[in-house]
């Protein structure tokens, strides 16, 4: 308003391109002449605009002052545009396909998109062939997207002339107020919010159709059944063979079957949610706790350890009962008290941390616990080891005054990326979550507490001259406090959410923890709440299917199998094994009476990365012939000098000796 232009001509608008140039149209001009009006070439490659951020049909008029972006289909933004219209596409030819089945609603989800169907008939695996051909000739004929807009009667007639009784309910449940939109491509239309692209031929030919599903009417299982198609499109076909591939190799990695083919634990119906841990799977997570705990060793933790079960109002006062009750496990006792299972270890630990008066030179209290919790997630969300209701925790409290955090938090943070990268993980990436709708405290805490995580953050990107990405995530915090998330990029590039840091202020001054202060004061200790791998079990599962099951010696539950050739070598097999255990070696003997060939298969898809061959010349001179995963190589060396080589490359990276 400030502007006296608008005054003077309100017939007129400025448009501000993303150069920052600016130029005045009459109000009402569309997206697609503005673009003529500069280039041709323009117009011919734009697929859409962005108004002010929000997407907009081209052919939308503009008729007050906006920033105006160009999308052509290659941009990222006309990625969600060329999926949307792939899902209208796909629509249309399952109509024509088959006649009388009703359409209900088609979303753009992540990595691709849908549309649930109303069929008679189930869809058969060789209907996506066909599906796909008819959508390649709707996409070919290349007709314009173009938008009606509708009254509500008169959609409501359409639709029910045409029987699409779920479309008549789509239209009631249209906020009054609100535009009816109809886009049509050809004869086709279809209700929708819209954007869409200019044509249905800026589609493209990278698209495909994955599977088939059933869903409810609006998720409601009382609600009548419809099959659900899922499919994907990308830009160009290079995108859509890469994400192929990276689909082939998720499913290759996949923990739970990696997991059995290692025999490293199982689930079961009887127990949703939780783990059964084999001897070797175990092996595994004692490797990971055994090296966390050195590493906590060293930056001056405590190790302790808070009981699983705790009762109610315990929780109650802790705030966990009122904001995180609908996750927690109860059990009432003969006596007929509550308790709860704990979901988070922090509460046992401010018991311990008042016990014994605390003064500001104990400051900073460093406790943690491998600490298992509770936690219930429905079963549709349970996900092998990635999503479970039973967990271990690397978890630790660290108590200090409000002016330690800064350093803490950073300490924290170099420990967690040196720890990360003992793993391989290099590419990380940081989110700060601040402060939920559903929290305890008052706002000036939050404030404080947002404020110092904030400043973590930027001396981070400073120090890390922007290798590290950051990001902010609005009310996605814990009740208690504003949190970092550090991000994980695995070897197929898929982001795993490991490590956090917490910044409280609430719940030690909830539960009475308090230290002198050097003034002989109480004070609230400011709690910093954090994690490093997170879940033990969900890492561990993260682990096998970023190594694709090929663990770096020193991690790999069984690193070792001695398999001799000939019986005649089996007691210098089983003197192989004494002296690779006696060097500290996780090995084991095969001496069934199996071809070798046999015994290198079967240990090979055990993914054990050492198989050391002995025969009878082997044994005469104390040799032994080693065979890596993965390779067909053998290679033959003398006993101690093959132990020693393999010892050293066992060796967790935090006791290798700097060379
Ligand atoms: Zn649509
Ligand atoms: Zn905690």
């Amino acid at each position: 308003m400030s502007d006296p232009r608008s005054d003077s001509n309100i017939s007129e608008v400025t448009i501000t391109f993303p150069d920052g140039k600016t130029r005045l149209v009459a109000s009402g001009t569309t997206g697609l002449e503005v673009a003529k009006s500069i280039s041709p070439s323009l117009a011919k490659r734009t697929v859409a605009m962005s108004l002010d951020g929000a997407l907009a049909d081209l052919a939308d008029p503009i008729t007050r002052d906006v920033s105006i972006k160009f999308v052509s289909r290659t941009d990222p933004e006309a990625l969600e545009l060329i999926r949307h219209d792939a899902a209208h596409v796909m629509a249309e030819a399952v109509q024509s396909l088959w006649p009388g089945t009703q359409v209900t609603i088609g979303p753009v989800i992540d990595n691709g998109f849908f549309y649930d169907f109303a069929k008679e008939q189930p869809f058969e695996p060789e209907d996506i062939p066909k599906i796909e051909k008819k959508m390649a000739e709707i996409i070919a004929r290349n007709a314009p997207f173009t938008k009606q807009f509708w009254s509500r009667e008169k959609a409501k007639q359409v639709f029910r002339d045409k029987g699409e009784t779920f479309k008549i309910e789509l239209v009631d449940a249209i906020p009054a107020g609100e535009d009816l939109k109809i886009y049509y491509q050809g004869d086709w239309f279809d209700l929708c919010r819209g954007p869409h692209m200019t044509s249905t031929g800026q589609i493209g030919r990278a698209f495909k159709l994955m599977k088939f599903a059933g869903a409810y009417w609006r998720g409601d299982s009382n609600n009548p059944q419809l099959q659900r198609i899922y499919g994907t499109a990308f830009a160009t076909e290079e995108e859509l063979k890469d994400y192929l591939h990276r689909l082939e190799e998720a499913e290759r990695r996949d923990h739970r079957k990696l997991g059995r083919e290692m025999d490293l634990f199982h689930f079961q119906e009887e127990a949703p949610g939780s783990v059964f841990w084999h001897p070797k799977g175990w092996t595994l997570f004692q490797t990971l706790i055994g090296y966390m705990r050195r590493r906590l060793d060293r930056e001056g933790y405590q190790e302790v350890n808070s009981p699983d079960m705790m009762e109610k109002h315990f929780w109650e006062l802790s705030g966990h009962w009122e904001n995180y009750g609908e996750n927690m496990f109860t059990t009432v006792l003969p006596d007929e008290r509550v308790f709860c299972c704990k979901p988070m270890n922090c509460p046992g630990h401010v018991q311990i941390f008042k016990h014994g008066l605390k003064s500001y030179r104990d400051l900073p209290l460093k406790i943690a616990e491998f600490g298992k919790v509770h936690r219930y997630e429905p079963s549709g969300a349970l996900h092998g080891m990635l999503r479970v209701r039973h967990f271990t925790q690397d978890d630790a409290h660290i108590f200090i005054t409000e002016d330690q955090i800064m350093e803490e938090c950073l300490k924290i943070n170099d420990l967690m990326l040196s720890i990360y990268n003992d793993f391989g993980f290099e590419d990380i990436f940081i989110k700060l979550s601040t402060r939920p709708e559903k929290r305890v405290g008052a706002d000036e805490l939050w404030d404080k507490a947002e404020k110092a995580l904030q400043d973590v953050l930027d001396e981070v990107t400073k120090r890390s001259n922007g290798r590290i990405r950051t990001a902010l995530q609005p009310g996605e915090g814990a009740f208690y406090g504003p949190k970092l998330e550090y991000v994980l990029k695995d070897a197929i590039g898929r982001e795993w959410q490991c490590g956090t840091t917490q910044v409280d202020f609430n719940l030690a001054g909830r539960l009475g923890a308090f230290y002198i202060d050097e003034h002989s004061q109480k004070k609230t200790p400011v709690m910093i709440h954090r994690a490093m791998f997170g879940s033990l079990e969900r890492f561990t599962g993260i682990l096998i299917e970023n190594y694709a099951g090929h663990f770096p010696l020193w991690l790999a539950p069984l690193q070792i199998v001695v398999a001799p050739i000939v019986s005649d070598a089996n007691d210098y097999a089983l003197e192989v094994v004494e002296k690779a255990k006696a060097a500290g070696l996780r090995v084991e003997s095969d001496l069934r009476n199996e071809k070798i060939n046999l015994k290198v298969r079967e240990h090979s898809l055990a993914k054990v990365p050492v198989i050391l061959v002995v025969g009878k010349r082997e044994a005469e001179e104390k040799k032994v012939s080693i065979r890596r995963l993965g390779s067909q190589d053998q290679s033959v060396m003398g006993l101690d000098e093959a132990l020693a080589s393999l010892s050293t490359e066992a060796t967790p990276p935090d006791q290798k000796k700097p060379s």
